[in-house]
């Protein structure tokens, strides 16, 4: 099916399984690179994705030449948004729903197991071979004189058909055990076995703990990518099977998640659900530094660690608790991210329990006031903490089921602030 890729039509094919959007920007790309007179590809998993017709919207370029001038002059020629990053000579295009990452072909070479590579320019050729699998080591030509034609040196094509996750050498493992965690992910994302070498080259380097070398940054960078996958827990067990989860527990499960009716009305990070269910499960030897040293999104972090403290303080507090309590229910669950109290629900509640934080998160997390501090403070009560408290008084009271008006409201915060006032010049008077 896939080998018609290899035919001489193959051009006219890839074209039609293009978007009009991204053809026109790779047809630009090919012909600026013309006129340079620079060979320049599509590459890795977009290659991969566009045989197998399935979206990708981060498309990876290789120029056979530097990379940083070729960007630079082309975002000017065309007035795009652009970056550059020296350490990695690489650079960035930034167009409306699609990414372009441009890098220059390059060769790799590691001094010893799992050293970082050093790096030196070089064709495409070596750039395809310091890839990790066949299926992620094709190329799709952009210049004019091979447009379209797929460039797959290794067999690349071929496996896609046989579903077949293949190293491209010997030591491909050994020069970066990150390759084990891929291995495992892409076979499961696609339903692909490995081929009868690679799962020899896969145990060998399990038996010989080339895991070992990796930094735990490395292998969280690894365990994100895989919770970006559908049903992670199967690939995580996996890990836990092959003792690839070093610097963690040695024994996690991710379960499937069970929708629970609320997912079509939020909007949450699934990453950050996923690490604090796996981090919830590290022993006491754990070390909570350790969550510092993961390299994950600032953003995620705070939603993991609010995650935790939810999952430590949340399941005894709400088993006093029915779902008539809106009041206790607003202010033991106001505290915490959505993603931890999903994550509460999905992996550690009981049903009983579940319900009351989705009944929570459907009928009370938005009841707010319709006036704000800004009103208070337009209808002359001074800033203060009594604005917060006259607000939380008035949710308190919206959470009663009360209906109110905005002018109702506003009368009522007056009221309470002038009993506040008197309440203090009395205190004054004692
Ligand atoms: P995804 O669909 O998950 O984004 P991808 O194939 O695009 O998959 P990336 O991690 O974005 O994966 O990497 C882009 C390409 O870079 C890969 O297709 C592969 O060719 C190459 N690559 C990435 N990581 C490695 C690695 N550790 N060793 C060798 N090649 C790699």
């Amino acid at each position: 099916m896939y080998s018609q890729f290899l035919n001489n039509d193959a051009p006219a094919k890839i074209r039609s399984l293009l978007s009009k959007e991204v053809c026109d920007i790779l047809l630009k790309i090919g012909n600026f690179a013309d006129k340079k007179s620079l060979h320049v590809f599509a590459v890795g998993g977009f290659v991969r994705d566009l045989i197998l017709n399935k979206p990708n919207f981060d498309i990876d370029i290789v120029v056979e030449g530097d990379a940083k001038s070729f960007v630079t002059e082309l975002a000017s020629e065309f007035n795009a948004e652009f970056k550059i990053f020296d350490r990695f000579h690489t650079a960035k295009i930034y167009s409306e729903n699609i990414n372009f990452d441009f890098s220059s072909s390059r060769k790799e070479m590691y001094e010893y197991p799992g050293a970082l590579p050093d790096v030196s320019f070089s064709n495409i050729y070596d750039d395809m071979f310091r890839r990790d699998f066949t299926i992620n080591a094709m190329a799709l030509s952009l210049n004019s004189d091979n447009l379209f034609k797929i460039i797959d040196y290794f067999g690349g094509i071929k496996d896609l058909e046989a579903r077949i996750i293949r190293v491209i050498h010997k030591k491909s493992f050994e020069d970066d055990p990150t390759r084990l965690y891929r291995a495992l992910r892409f076979a499961h994302r696609f339903g692909f076995e490995f081929d009868e070498e690679t799962n020899y080259l896969f145990k060998q380097a399990i038996k010989d703990k080339r895991v070992s070398s990796l930094s735990v940054k490395r292998v969280a960078s690894e365990i994100s990518k895989i919770f970006k996958e559908n049903l992670p827990g199967t690939i995580i067990e996996q890990l836990t099977k092959n003792r690839m989860l070093k610097h963690f527990a040695q024994n996690v499960k991710i379960p499937p998640i069970e929708p629970i009716g609320v997912e079509n009305i939020l909007s949450a990070d699934l990453e950050a659900v996923y690490w604090i269910c796996f981090l919830s499960q590290m022993p006491p030897t754990f070390k909570s530094e350790t969550i510092d040293q993961l390299g994950l999104p600032h953003s995620s972090r705070v939603k993991i660690l609010d995650g935790l403290d939810a999952f430590k303080k949340i399941p005894n507090a709400l088993e006093e608790l029915t779902c008539q309590d809106h009041i206790k229910l607003y202010y033991l669950l106001k505290k915490h991210c959505i993603e931890g109290l999903l994550a509460l629900c999905y992996f550690k509640l009981n049903k009983i329990n579940s319900e009351k934080i989705v009944y929570y998160l459907k009928n009370l997390r938005l009841i707010a006031p319709l006036i704000s501090g800004k009103d208070l403070i337009d209808n002359d009560i001074p800033a203060g903490q009594h604005i917060k408290n006259i607000l939380n008084y008035i949710t308190e009271l919206r959470l009663e089921n009360k209906s109110l008006s905005k002018l109702e409201e506003l009368e009522i915060a007056k009221q309470l602030y002038s009993n506040i006032q008197h309440k203090n010049s009395f205190q004054r008077h004692l």
